[in-house]
């Protein structure tokens, strides 16, 4: 079979040997374009044994030899980073300005990787008893794994595997067996920048894969990204089996906006937060909620941008605004979401299942009216180009109906007064709060900070947490008396 997504176990690039595969498609135009192979135990195995043996060399090797392999990688991200949007666009389907996105955010946590012996560097504190000198190190913890969704083929492998390596650890991928294609190319780039073999290995498939990494006795921590059925999962079977586990699940994002929000740019917030990456991202803006009397014209905007937002392939049409989801079954779900709602009470004001018949895992920009906290739609995830409309008289109910929600990724609310911010931020019962910024994605020095079934574990990933996550601590004490009592002997 041709096109067969290679695994990378110890340095080499190999075809695995399985009957069974996942379908890697653009979703622009159904067309199949590789296959993933699913690996078995005996893979995990092999990228084990492997990343056992990496990580006893690379452990070893200095934070300037590691951070100078970094700093290539840097560089060559920087080169390729034109390849590496239109892989990202040709299997996941966003535009290029969003795939470039993808691969920026994860370029930023490269940057933040470069100069990690700052974060690294524990404490140190002289004479904290007579003659007696404490300290702390912190120490990789040995082979890490990751397994990633689909949404973000760059960003998300990369919140995890540049800081983990920083640390000295080695670390074992298994990225979304429906876009194997750019993390292949980011290992790739990583290997041409001097990455010892076995430092980074990739592996593809699906549970029973997920299932080998959380129980096997050799793997010391996971990280996971996905949904939170999923997450939940992996956060309990790989506790279970003694490992650190930082795993980040689904999302319901609110976007409030008051009467006294700046118009011009709260709309265009709203129009990227809820159908960028088709509504494909946990921090995408999934309920409108209209504070006060503005709503209506709101609605009457939204549906003005909605229809004239270019929805197409974003490889052929530069200008195309919002690209594909990601595949048949996403698309059919999101359909039947939108289908199930007669006789809910909420109404379909901007009807994205127009295009359904196009070639291509198409839906459009949807806008649902009259929805309120007691139906299913207020608090499931879409995942999809779907926006929720709410219309709450105060800012306090406001806050207390949001709270409901059982995810917590993020919130933002729209407004030009601090006041009506510092309430919001206060009291809203989620991780990452915008005021006035639409999608509130912290930078890599900030940790990406999940609350609720948003996410399952203690460290996040990003930042100072996720060096913390990646280290453990040793604390040292050590005593010298004083050089005379030396010299007098034994
Ligand atoms: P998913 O849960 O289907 O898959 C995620 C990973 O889990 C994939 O690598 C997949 O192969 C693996 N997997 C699938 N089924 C499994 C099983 N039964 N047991 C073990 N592993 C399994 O998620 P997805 O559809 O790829 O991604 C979308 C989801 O990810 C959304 O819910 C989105 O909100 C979430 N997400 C969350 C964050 C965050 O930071 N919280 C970021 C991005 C995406």
């Amino acid at each position: 079979m041709n096109n067969v997504a290679p695994v990378f176990i110890d340095g080499k690039w190999e075809k695995i040997k399985t009957t069974e595969f996942g379908k890697v498609f653009n979703p622009s135009s159904e067309e199949v374009i590789s296959m993933t192979p699913f690996c078995g135990k005996k893979d995990v195995e092999r990228a084990v044994k492997s990343s056992l043996k990496a990580f006893k060399v690379w452990s070893k090797f200095s934070y300037a030899k590691r951070a100078e392999i970094l700093f290539n990688y840097r560089e060559l991200i920087k080169i390729n980073k034109e390849e590496i949007a239109n892989i990202i666009s040709l299997e996941n389907g966003k535009t290029l300005p969003e795939a470039r996105g993808d691969i920026q955010r994860g370029f930023e946590v490269v940057d933040f990787a470069c100069g990690i012996l700052h974060l690294a560097k524990g404490e140190s504190l002289s004479e904290i008893a007579p003659n007696i000198d404490s300290k702390t190190n912190l120490e990789p913890l040995g082979v890490c794994a990751g397994i990633s969704p689909f949404n973000f083929p760059a960003m998300v492998p990369m919140w995890m595997f540049p800081i983990a390596i920083a640390c000295g650890n080695s670390f074992i991928l298994k990225p979304s067996e429906k876009v194997p294609l750019t993390a292949i190319k980011l290992a790739e780039l990583f290997q041409e920048a001097g990455l010892p073999d076995g430092v980074l290995n990739i592996i593809h498939g699906g549970k029973e894969v997920v299932d080998a990494l959380c129980i096997h006795p050799n793997i010391s921590a996971i990280s996971f990204v996905g949904s939170s059925h999923i997450a939940k999962h992996v956060y309990t079977l790989g506790a279970k089996h003694g490992k650190r586990v930082q795993a980040g699940g689904a999302a319901k994002n609110a976007l409030v906006v008051m009467p006294d929000a700046e118009p011009k740019s709260t709309m265009n917030s709203i129009m990227s937060s809820a159908f960028g990456c088709a509504g494909q991202r946990c921090m995408a803006g999934s309920l409108l909620v209209g504070v006060g009397k503005n709503i209506d014209s709101l609605k009457q905007t939204l549906i003005d941008r909605s229809n004239n937002l270019v929805v197409g392939d974003p490889l052929k049409n530069k200008n195309t605004e919002m690209g594909p989801v990601i595949d048949g079954n996403s698309k059919e779900r999101i359909i039947s979401i939108i289908d199930g709602l007669v006789g809910t009470g909420a109404k379909v004001i901007r009807d994205g299942r127009e295009i359904r018949n196009k070639e291509g895992f198409f839906v459009g920009p949807t806008l649902v009216d009259n929805v309120d906290s007691s139906q299913h739609i207020f608090s499931q995830e879409i995942f999809g180009p779907v926006l929720s409309i709410l219309n709450p008289k105060e800012i306090e109910e406001t806050v207390e109906v949001l709270n409901k929600l059982n995810y917590g990724n993020g919130a933002t609310i729209f407004t030009s007064s601090g006041n009506t911010a510092r309430y919001f931020s206060e009291n809203i019962k989620c991780g990452m709060v915008g005021i006035n910024v639409g999608v509130p994605a912290p930078m890599s020095i900030y940790p990406f900070s999940g609350w609720n079934d948003s996410f399952y574990g203690d460290l996040h990933m990003q930042g100072r947490e996720g060096v913390q996550f990646y280290t453990r601590q040793k604390v040292i004490l050590s005593r010298w008396d004083n050089l005379y009592e030396y010299k007098s002997g034994w």
